[in-house]
């Protein structure tokens, strides 16, 4: 089999978000999608996302694409390294991994078609049916809008919650100082443990956005709110700074979704800075690269988990491997991949099961790329 076509296509797609509650929410998102056709008439696709669309789009499309016609869609691990020694070099993380992930899904969509198999299955098959984690506690919410949504999500049935803090509080600037911030999330924190009760799991996500002085102080100021873990706590996942806060604290830890190369997640697994790892497919240079990073992981007995949302392709992973676990359902990522997937499995209460159709096991919309193209 041989690779007869790459297209990529930057979009930035519209949605409006039902959120949990009543409520209704208009947003827009970008991602780039990629296509791969073979020689068999096979064709896989792939997205990457929280990059900037554009760029990712033209590193697949003058660099990339050039050099892979012609060559074996089913040997991932031969199409990794020349994908990696061609834009990456010198071990530089960003724009290129983004690239790389976006094009080894779609050749895992493509082995999953030419094998008749789902590519949890190709992975392992670990489990079918998989927990799910809502992620709905959003900064366009206010703390009534906050509860509203957590006694709609607990009616459905669903147990484990995540919510943003410190939103956008890094860069500083003189119109709202972090500690302000940090106040206002342990308010938003403590409405949401109240209207939970205690039997909800509840997780929290700075996204980067503090410095360790602040979310130590954000620790301390929701201790009472039994948080089960915090999703990139600090800025540049300094993995010495949330050791240290790590240990200083004795909250779980956990990050990777925005992160290129595999090296990054031995350094926090040796430093001992999380409770979890959070490679994802679509960013973190595809199924190849995290399904090295889940047996790094298993090797320091630490369990991966999903972060920087797009469950439908991470899924399969989390499926997949032996020490996957929980999806997180994004509530505003997955309106938007309702804009141009079709056929994908949703949760039934706090479960997803994984479906047996091949490859991703969902399609493109006919009119997507068209519609939202950039
Ligand atoms: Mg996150």
């Amino acid at each position: 089999m041989k690779i007869t076509r790459i297209t990529a296509t930057a979009l930035h797609v519209p949605f409006t978000l039902d959120v949990p509650g009543g409520r209704q929410h208009q947003e827009a998102l970008g991602c780039c999608i990629v296509e791969v056709e073979t020689d068999e008439g096979l064709i896989g696709h792939g997205l990457t996302a929280i990059t900037q669309e554009k760029v990712a789009e033209s590193i697949i499309t003058h660099v990339l694409a050039p050099a892979l016609i012609g060559t074996d869609p089913l040997a991932h691990e031969a199409r990794w390294e020349q994908m990696y020694w061609l834009t990456a070099s010198r071990g530089q993380t960003g724009y290129a991994q983004h690239a790389i992930a976006a094009i080894d899904v779609a050749l895992w969509d493509i082995k999953g078609k030419a094998l008749r198999q789902p590519i949890w299955r190709l992975l392992g098959a670990a489990r079918q049916k998989l927990e799910i984690y809502a992620t709905f506690g959003f900064e366009f919410l206010d703390i009534d809008g906050l509860r509203g949504a957590v006694r709609s999500l607990s009616s459905e049935g669903i147990e484990h919650l995540k919510m943003v803090v410190g939103f956008r509080a890094l860069p500083r600037r003189e119109s709202r100082s972090l500690m302000s911030v940090i106040r206002e999330d342990a308010k938003r924190v403590h409405a949401v443990r109240e209207a939970a009760g205690d039997e909800v799991s509840l997780y929290i996500d700075a996204n980067c956005g503090l410095d360790a002085y602040h979310a130590e102080r954000l620790i301390r100021m929701t201790a009472d709110c039994n948080l089960g873990f915090f999703e990139e706590p600090i800025t540049q996942n300094d993995a010495l700074a949330m050791a240290d806060l790590r240990a200083r604290t004795g909250m779980p830890l956990t990050c990777g979704q925005n992160e290129g190369l595999a090296y990054r997640f031995r350094d926090w697994l040796m430093a001992r800075s999380v409770d979890f790892v959070q490679p994802n497919v679509v960013i973190t240079g595809g199924f190849t690269q995290c399904v090295r990073i889940a047996a790094l992981a298993n090797a320091f007995n630490v369990p991966i988990t999903s972060g920087g949302a797009y469950p439908l392709h991470n899924m399969h992973l989390q499926a997949g491997v032996g020490n996957g676990t929980k999806v997180e359902w994004h509530l505003p990522v997955v309106a938007m991949m309702k804009q141009i997937y079709q056929g994908f499995p949703e949760p039934v209460g706090p479960h997803i099961t994984m479906s047996e159709a091949p490859g991703l096991g969902f399609e493109l919309l006919p009119q997507a790329l068209e519609a939202y193209r950039v």
